[in-house]
């Protein structure tokens, strides 16, 4: 019998109020069993909300320094514990363990950035027109935070929304992915161990349908900050919108590497591979789409498809793995789907395209790395995001047409163009839209103290990482101050 882990409410860990709990299995071997996790509804959201209104009514009159000493804490102890933590995460989630280490240190990337903000959040300070009258605007927290994540980076994308929500004065209520509840168990212990207070940081552990959805309709939740699908992303805005709440959300991708016909070739393969399959193909930024200009288009995909096929699958603790399980059965099964789809509708497929289920690979969800060719545009596999380790290869004419085609979906998170030439570089990082562009690097690699996120689709306006997170996790609050002891009318005394 595996263990049995509890919720975390009000500096408690306590089972489900219906006492009913999940199952986390590791992707790569289904009969191993991290544990049963609470399976909450709106009972438990209900005593999480209050237990972090409780918690902010306190937390928002500690100074910001001392919040943010917390903070740099529980990243020292991530620091600790990384190895211990990054095996976890490839047990957990299936990602090989050199990424599931990166996502450990992107975690503590993320505290030591937010314990500086301790002794910054700075506000701004403007000229006011009257005189002896001062003006500024603070930066004030907004409340009980909901924080809402996905499995594919169980540790940094929870601490990009809990460490700032934290350093701004906060409660939160995390509700983590069902597919990687021990990681969101693991980060919530550090920061209690931190000396996080009870009732700043809440966990209510369960399912999107049943724990999600109630705390997104909680009206004591001020704040959404959600991370996931643009399906799920939607129905949670809509909620928000009718509730009045504030809402961030940060959502799918179909993201296109460039390859223009003065490309370092080698290098643009490198990018593809490494954005099209890491993490088996389920990062926000992955590589699924590569546009190349007809002039190489059949030297690169040679040399892609050769790259591809050397791929190795396999558990992700083992040394000579490259590409890792995906998370689950259902998700198996909609990769292969797409397969489908992209053959009825005239792609061809060069390599993969099938579940691998060889050997002890039949233990968990593994799926053939995959490369599809003479992709159109306007086929599903070139618009919809799969979210597996499948690629698919356009062919374009000019760089005016390469971008046309990266911009024809729904989405806008990452992009990349590869060529030597600076004014097509500059061209493109104007012309591609999405909220991140890289030249001569893959879709993927973005850094805690920049901006991130997408346009369109992929996002409402918000940009969580570096100074904009704060934007999300506070309100402004603008203070004039009148010294001159007589009425002063704005716009009107002058
Ligand atoms: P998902 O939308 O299925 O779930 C995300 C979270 O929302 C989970 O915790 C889930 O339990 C919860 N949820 C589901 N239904 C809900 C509901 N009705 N109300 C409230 N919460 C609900 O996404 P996923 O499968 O966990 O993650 C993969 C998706 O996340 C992909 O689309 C990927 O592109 C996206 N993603 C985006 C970013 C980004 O920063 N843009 C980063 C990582 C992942």
């Amino acid at each position: 019998m595996a263990h049995v882990y509890q919720n975390y409410l009000g500096g408690e860990w306590i089972a489900a109020a219906s006492g009913r709990t999940f199952e986390d299995v590791n992707p790569a071997d289904r009969g191993d069993v991290l544990g049963g996790f609470p399976r909450s509804d709106a009972t438990d959201v209900d005593r999480a909300v209050q237990a972090a209104q409780e918690g902010f009514a306190r937390w928002r009159r500690v100074p910001a320094p001392r919040r943010a000493e917390v903070v740099l804490r529980a990243g020292q102890i991530l620091r600790q514990r990384k190895e211990e933590l990054g095996r976890l995460m490839t047990r957990e989630m299936g990602k090989v363990l050199a990424e599931a280490l990166g996502d450990v240190q992107e975690g503590i990337d993320t505290a030591e950035y937010m314990a500086g903000e301790g002794r910054r959040l700075f506000g701004v300070h403007a000229p006011c027109e009257l005189p002896q009258k001062f003006g500024v605007a603070i930066r004030v927290p907004v409340g009980v935070v909901a924080a809402i994540t996905p499995w594919n980076f169980p540790l940094a994308i929870p601490t990009w929304k809990i460490l700032p929500a934290l350093v701004c004065g906060n409660a939160v209520v995390f509700k983590p992915a069902e597919d990687t509840p021990l990681l969101a168990t693991r980060l919530v212990e550090i920061l209690a161990e931190a000396g996080l207070p009870g009732g700043v940081l809440n966990m209510v552990q369960g399912f999107g349908e049943e724990a999600g959805s109630a705390l997104v309709r909680h009206p004591g939740v001020n704040l959404v900050s959600f991370t996931g699908s643009t399906e799920v992303g939607r129905r949670v805005a809509t909620v928000c919108a009718q509730e009045g709440k504030k809402v961030s959300l940060e959502m799918g991708g179909k993201n296109a590497i460039v390859v223009m016909d003065d490309a370092q070739l080698d290098l643009a393969v490198d990018g593809a591979v490494w954005g099209g399959f890491g993490t088996s193909g389920q990062r926000c930024t992955a590589a699924s789409r590569v546009i190349v200009h007809e002039a190489v288009a059949g030297a690169f995909t040679d040399r892609f498809v050769e790259r591809v096929r050397r791929l190795r699958l396999g558990p992700g603790l083992e040394p000579t793995t490259d590409v890792g399980p995906v998370i689950n059965a259902r998700q198996l099964e909609r990769i292969h789907q797409y397969t489908e789809v992209g053959r009825r509708e005239g792609a061809r497929v060069l390599t993969g395209g099938e579940p691998a289920t060889e050997g002890a690979l039949a233990r968990g969800f593994f799926y053939r790395p995959t490369v599809f060719v003479e992709v159109e545009p306007k086929m599903r596999i070139a618009r919809e995001e799969i979210f597996g380790p499948s690629v698919a290869v356009l062919r374009a004419r000019s760089l005016e047409d390469a971008i046309e085609i990266a911009n024809a979906t729904p989405y806008g998170l990452s992009s990349a163009i590869y060529t030597r030439d600076i004014d097509r570089a500059f061209r493109a990082i104007e012309a591609l839209a999405t909220g991140i562009t890289y030249v001569n690097a893959s879709t993927i690699g973005a850094e805690v103290q920049f901006p991130f996120g997408g346009v369109r689709q992929t996002g409402n306006g918000h940009r969580e990482g570096g100074w904009t997170a704060l934007d999300i996790m506070t309100e402004w609050k603008t203070v004039y101050i009148d010294y001159s002891g007589r009425l002063q009318r704005a716009q009107i005394d002058v």
